[in-house]
């Protein structure tokens, strides 16, 4: 049945394995046994993992799901997520034991312990409620990765209030949609933030946002650039002014399991953000649960960084909730990978003795764009485990990963997930999965994830299609911000009869019965008559070695109904790209993954066009492709790429 109607061919071949050490196997946190004990009894399985947090009440009931799609988890409980990022350390006696090690891009840093995190998260909720933000109010954050943003997050957290928090590049517009989206009562940013060594405004954007914007009562302003800024009186207060001076004592109060935690809108990858709702119990054990368990954290021991930005769900699940609860040390740190030099990450690792390492593909490309030679510089000898998470990730990129930074010995967790799933969901677990470059493998242990065709039936092994969730899960949204018709036509309405929850991916199982993620089906072409995943053809680009980067999408033709373009980035030791290498680069991928998906047309670029979170955004490439005007750039991270991208085709070919 696959075979007659393929929901996307399967091309490219991958069969490199690497098992954990039998040393790092003995230490390691999750073993084999998890997947039999949570397929024995899922529900008894989460409760067990609930029981990592400090629940004020206990619950009475693991799932309620009799009002699908909108789950309750651990009914009845109540419990205080700030109190459990901080506080409950503390009163465990590790109040000395360092949170944060923040480091500024101009090379300012500033270390903070649990006790005092726990100061600064009280005075802040002190000072909110000062200004009569209570439980159920939404609070805007846009502010660059600064300790005050973290403060402020779990402030919200701790009196109940929802907080939302907008990447510090957006533009006013997407600002102001998103206050309005929420009608957000108190706007936190910062006077100004480094970017690229310079100091770049940030309050002048937020007053352009909020101009006549109803729902806003006060603008909050940390000083970070010291920037000389326009305050409206009435409305702006310094945080230095405002919270300084609080008490550091608060008590938190226990809310509800399903009390709303905050709200973050996706990437725009696909189409219009949407605001996802998450809340409380459920995100958080299973924020925890992955953390401890995908990276193998060791509380007091391990030195974690997560290079996210905090505007992005990997900030909220993997610097602020789930590493917190677990009493993690990490590196916070505030700029760009390259500033003032491009061993910037490996400097920072060495200083702290970085030993778990979370980032993106994009990152890794870069890296490779840049050179081997840069990481060699540098001791990294105490990383012990990788992580990728926001795209697939080439095999070519996940090799370059395990040599030139992992020492050819720590295990990769690459993780598959969403906003909309609150955290990891598919990974491999890094002291029992042999892990294979490219794919993200298994569900995790109390996740459930198939790959169905058309008809939402389950493919077999080497068969491609879509992802489906088919069991809720503890951190899932809960809902679309204020939309909960777009909630179900988005996430529910595909296979509704199954009652399986879409995640608009496209994905395949190997001979083996793993998982390949293979992009958005968004994005999937079709080539007389193939349905080929862009991931597949950009990773048999990066295989090449002159290739460091690539972004695939199908357009238009008339004789084949799409045909394959590629937009590519040379590596940094690369000669130009004449006709010739462009010859040689759809040769390669014709012998690599097979004739059919040999490009029709290979253009080189300098540049892609990339979300704040590192996502190309494919659907640009298409205007350009089709020769259409470019659609929506809002959410991208550098709007000028696509001019570049547009002009430089124009004069070349
Ligand atoms: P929008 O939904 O608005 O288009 P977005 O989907 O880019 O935005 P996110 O929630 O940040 O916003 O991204 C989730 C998506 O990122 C996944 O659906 C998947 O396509 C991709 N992704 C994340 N991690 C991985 C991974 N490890 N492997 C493959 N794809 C991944
Ligand atoms: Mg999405």
């Amino acid at each position: 049945m696959t075979e007659q109607s393929p929901a996307l061919d399967n091309l490219l071949t991958e069969s490199r394995t690497f098992p954990p050490s039998e040393t790092f196997s003995a230490q390691a946190n999750a073993t084999a046994d998890f997947y039999a004990e949570a397929d024995a009894d899922r529900e008894a399985f989460w409760a067990k993992q609930a029981e990592r947090l400090h629940w004020d009440t206990k619950w009475s009931q693991v799932l309620d799901w009799t009002n699908a799609p909108f789950a309750k988890w651990f009914v009845g409980g109540k419990l205080n997520v700030a109190y459990n990022c901080v506080d409950r350390h503390v009163a465990d006696g590790h109040g000395e034991q360092v949170a944060i090690h923040w480091v500024g891009e101009p090379g300012d840093n500033r270390d903070i312990t649990y006790a005092q995190l726990k100061d600064e998260v009280s005075k802040a909720a002190n000072a909110f409620e000062s200004l009569g933000i209570t439980s159920g109010d939404r609070v805007a954050i846009q502010m660059p990765m600064v300790p005050e943003a973290i403060f402020a997050m779990l402030a919200c957290a701790r009196i109940g209030a929802v907080h939302s928090v907008v990447f510090g590049g957006f533009s006013p517009t997407a600002l102001r949609s998103r206050v309005d989206d929420q009608a957000a009562k108190i706007v936190i940013t910062t006077d100004g933030q480094y970017r690229r060594g310079k100091a770049a405004p940030m309050k002048v954007n937020v007053d352009e946002a909020l101009e006549g914007a109803e729902s806003v009562e006060k603008v909050i302003v940390v000083r970070r650039t010291g920037d000389e800024v326009p305050i409206t009186e009435g409305r702006d207060l310094w945080w230095h002014e405002l919270v300084d001076g609080q008490s550091a004592e608060h008590a938190p109060q226990a809310f509800d399991s399903e009390h709303p935690l905050f709200i973050l809108y996706t990437s725009g990858t696909t189409g219009k953000p949407k605001g996802i709702l998450h809340t409380s119990g459920g995100y958080l054990t299973q924020a925890a649960y992955t953390h401890h368990n995908v990276f193998d954290h060791k509380a007091g021991e391990d030195v974690y960084w997560c290079t996210a930005d905090i505007g992005w769900i990997t900030g909220h699940t993997y610097i602020v909730y789930g590493p917190l609860a677990n009493r993690t040390t990490q590196v916070v740190y505030e700029g760009t990978p390259n500033t003032p030099h491009e061993g910037r990450h490996w400097e920072i690792v060495q200083q702290h003795k970085v030993s778990i390492y979370y980032t993106a593909p994009t990152l890794i490309r870069t890296f490779m764009k840049w050179g081997n030679e840069i990481p060699q510089k540098y001791d990294l000898s105490s990383l012990r485990v990788l992580g990728s998470v926001g795209e697939p990730i080439n095999p070519e990129a996940w090799i370059w990963y395990r040599e030139n930074v992992g020492a050819n010995s720590a295990p990769i967790v690459d993780t598959w997930w969403q906003t909309e799933t609150g955290a990891i969901m598919i990974s491999p677990l890094p002291g029992v999965t042999a892990t294979k470059p490219g794919s993200a493998q298994k569900a995790l242990p109390g996740i459930s994830a198939k790959v169905v065709d058309d008809q939402g039936v389950e493919v077999g092994k080497g068969g491609g299609g879509y992802l489906v969730l088919d069991k809720p899960w503890p951190g899932m949204l809960r809902g679309i911000w204020g939309d909960e018709e777009r909630f179900r036509e988005t996430y529910w309405s595909r296979f509704a009869d199954q009652g399986y929850y879409f995640a608009g991916d496209g994905a395949k199982y190997d001979a083996d019965g793993d998982i390949w993620l293979l992009g958005r089906v968004d994005d999937v072409m079709n080539v007389s008559g193939h349905r080929i995943s862009t991931t597949e053809v950009e990773s048999a680009l990066v295989s090449h070695p002159t290739v460091a980067e690539a972004a695939v999408v199908g357009a238009t033709d008339p004789t084949t109904g799409q045909g394959i373009v590629a937009f590519v980035i040379l590596r940094g030791n690369a000669v130009d790209g004449g006709e010739e290498a462009v010859q040689e680069l759809r040769d390669h991928v014709a012998k690599e993954i097979g004739p059919i998906a040999k490009p029709r047309q290979i253009l080189v670029v300098q540049e892609l066009p990339k979300t704040r979170s590192g996502k190309i955004m494919r659907r640009l490439l298409r205007d350009v492709a089709e020769n259409r005007q470019v659609g929506d750039v809002t959410t991208l991270a550098d709007s000028s790429v696509m001019d570049l991208i547009s002009s430089g085709l124009k004069s070349g070919k």
